[in-house]
């Protein structure tokens, strides 16, 4: 297989073959992340996209779920992933769910008939590193997208019957923001409806421009107790039954599906945890994240 580092696997789906479709991230300036700092953006050649195909024809020829890398697949146009989607199929016939992440902008090129073609060849889930539902935000942390972008571009995908998650990151607006950013996300979030929510605490990681704007007081990183009152303040304003994720530092007890009914009781654990939780531990843990 042609992988290119850094390979990033969806945790949740850990089965799943992977397929190197492009390489890199287009955007690359968002400023948390380093994940693609040394990688220069291109799409995976199809000589070896076809070569990758045939080794997993070989290896693993009932597969039925496949993950396409990396940061941003479906950047490409209609034109250019409904071949690959294709050859997909060819090698793999029994192939039924296409998962990829990418981002909010790059479904801007395609209409709802283009999406809903590659829905049938398997485009089933999408999941969108959107970070943020609040304009303030996304423009402070270079997302290179709007509050209103991410509702067209999710309308789409509704209608296209793409399920889709969407990621808040805790923290991401420093401590001036925090509640409009909880709130705005909330609401961004509601309108939008994804199947599956996620959520996970901002890390300041070395070469990231936000740790250097941290440095030179431009940029106020919450407290663990503030980023958990801020996970509260965001799941009080949720208002849609998504399945429900998190990777903040308490995460067990409040993953799972059917996050209406369980709205309350989550609510009351962020609550505990913000009266009663080990702050110290929270810090320890996220010190030691090595990535995203
Ligand atoms: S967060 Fe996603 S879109 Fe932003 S630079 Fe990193 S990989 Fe690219």
């Amino acid at each position: 297989m042609h992988f290119t580092q850094p390979v990033y696997r969806n945790p949740y789906w850990p089965t799943f073959p992977l397929l190197q479709v492009t390489q890199g991230c287009t955007h690359n300036r968002c400023k948390f992340c380093t994940m693609y700092k040394d990688v220069r953006f291109r799409p995976q050649p199809m000589e070896l996209i076809e070569e990758d195909l045939q080794e997993l024809a070989k290896l693993a020829p009932e597969s039925k779920t496949i993950q396409l890398l990396s940061a941003n697949p479906l950047i490409m146009t209609y034109n250019k992933l409904r071949p690959i989607l294709e050859k997909i199929n060819d090698y793999l016939p029994e192939i039924e769910y296409i998962y990829a992440a990418t981002r909010v902008s790059d479904l801007k090129n395609k209409t709802v008939e283009e999406l809903e073609n590659l829905r049938e060849l398997g485009l089933k889930e999408i999941s969108l590193g959107v970070e943020s539902g609040d304009d303030w935000t996304l423009e402070r942390v270079n997302k290179g997208y709007t509050s209103h972008d991410i509702i067209e571009q999710c309308q789409k995908l509704t209608a296209a019957g793409i399920d889709f998650w969407m990621s808040f990151l805790n923290g991401v607006a420093g401590k001036e923001h925090s509640m409009d950013h909880a709130i705005n996300s909330a609401k961004i979030f509601s309108e939008c409806n994804p199947m599956l929510v996620g959520t996970g605490g901002l890390t300041l990681f070395e070469g990231t421009p936000l740790l250097d704007e941290a440095r030179k007081g431009e940029f106020t990183p919450l407290t663990e107790k503030e980023m958990l009152i801020e996970l509260k303040t965001f799941v009080e304003h949720l208002n849609c039954d998504c399945y429900f994720i998190t990777h903040h530092t308490v995460s067990a007890s409040l993953t799972g599906p059917n996050f209406l009914e369980r709205k309350d009781e989550i609510v009351k654990t962020l609550n505990n945890e913000i009266e009663h939780g080990n702050m110290d531990r929270y810090a320890e843990i996220r010190r030691n994240k090595r990535s995203l």
